[in-house]
């Protein structure tokens, strides 16, 4: 289950469940955007599959390993969310094998929106309709072909409607030695029928350092810019691809450039950094926002705690210490922290970017060459 980002506590619970012999027949994987619900089901999946299973994971290796990644193996069945592929045809998840397989190679973290534009649904709205569930039922009545478990993923059962009824009696009494994996984002658009026979499995928001760990592991970034990115991904790690990609640059640069230029209330230098920010994306500018936001925190808990070292890089943690140092009050960097974030939010609805990050940078000088303020 390596290919899983964090979510320690399920993975040790799912593995001790499963050792102890005592699995639920029917689970649900219950976890917000970007906590790896699916991921983490087909990596469980795998692991009761797999035919050389070593200390709590699978060996990737055998032929039901390969099968599982791949999502070939004859037991393995997957539902999710599709539409009609034409009129009169309804959407079953088997006419999308091919593309659910490769949907999820190349974005295992992937959303249900971002399978829908795969499929290029547009703005159709996705379904798993009474025929999917009919057929999930029937091929659970069958044998298993290899002998062992038959394992049932429903990706987004919240996509069943009242449909989902049909699969009531399968998951209080399935046949036996199956598993059904329910993976859900939120329970309100669930069926309360199939939410009290389910045993959830709550995934937490992914850990910064989890992150963080999951980026360096895929050598999508070094060490810095995978923590950068990890603090501001908000316990989402499709957010963090997301923003990997939106963030090409490291920012502790722009970081040292904008504080210098205010601490030395160099006007020449600030405008030219209103200027180049200016000119990149909203997404970019609020990223930047973030940052500063969290280093600024560091610089907080340096005041409070000034034997203990900031958990940054190497510069980051001189430059946090040096800011700390400086004669500024706790209250005056709580201010910058306030302006700092209500101006990310202005930026995040649409606001003028160059008018904001002008105000923002006014503000900031203002308040570190110690004149009174008066926020409204
Ligand atoms: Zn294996």
């Amino acid at each position: 289950m390596h290919q899983v980002v964090g979510q320690q506590v399920a993975k040790n619970g799912l593995i001790n469940m499963w050792e102890g012999n005592h699995l639920p027949h029917a689970m649900l994987f219950l976890g917000a955007d970007g906590t790896g619900g699916l991921p983490l089901a087909l990596a469980f999946a795998q692991y009761i599959f797999c035919s050389n299973k070593e200390n709590g994971a699978s060996c990737s290796h055998c032929a039901n390993c390969h099968k599982c990644s791949r999502l070939e193996h004859a037991d393995l069945h997957v539902s999710f969310p599709a539409i009609s592929p034409k009129s009169g045809t309804k959407a079953l998840s088997r006419y999308y094998i091919q593309e659910f397989r490769e949907f999820i190679t190349q974005s295992p973290y992937g959303s249900t929106y971002d399978w829908l534009q795969f499929i290029n649904a547009e703005n159709k709205q996705g379904n798993i309709p009474a025929e999917e569930c009919r057929e999930i039922i029937d091929h659970l009545s069958l044998k298993s072909y290899e002998g062992g478990m038959k394992v049932q993923i429903i990706w987004r059962p919240e996509y069943l409607g009242k449909e989902g009824n049909i699969l009531l009696k399968l998951i209080e009494e399935p046949p036996p030695s199956t598993l059904l994996i329910l993976v859900a984002e939120e329970t309100e658009n669930m069926l309360p029928t199939i939410l009290s026979r389910t045993q959830v499995i709550r995934l937490s928001p992914v850990a910064p350092a989890d992150i963080a760990q999951g980026l360096a592991d895929r050598n999508l970034a070094d060490p810095r810019r995978a923590a950068q990115v990890a603090h501001i991904a908000n316990g989402n790690f499709r957010e963090a691809l997301r923003l990997i990609r939106h963030t090409e640059n490291d920012l502790f640069p722009e970081l040292r450039r904008w504080f210098n230029a205010l601490f030395t209330n160099n006007g020449i230098e600030l405008s030219r950094f209103v200027d180049d920010w200016s000119k990149v994306g909203r997404e970019q500018q609020k990223n930047f926002l973030q940052y500063v936001i969290q280093m600024l925190e560091h610089t907080l808990r340096a005041r409070y705690l000034p034997q203990v070292a900031p958990a940054l890089q190497e510069d980051e943690a001189r430059f946090v210490m040096r800011l700390a140092a400086q004669p500024l009050t706790v209250e005056a960097l709580e201010q910058i922290i306030e302006i700092t974030t209500q101006i990310s939010y202005h930026i995040e609805r649409n606001a003028h970017g160059k008018t904001q990050l002008l105000a923002l940078s006014i503000q900031v000088s203002r308040v570190i060459q110690g004149r009174k303020l008066v926020l409204h």
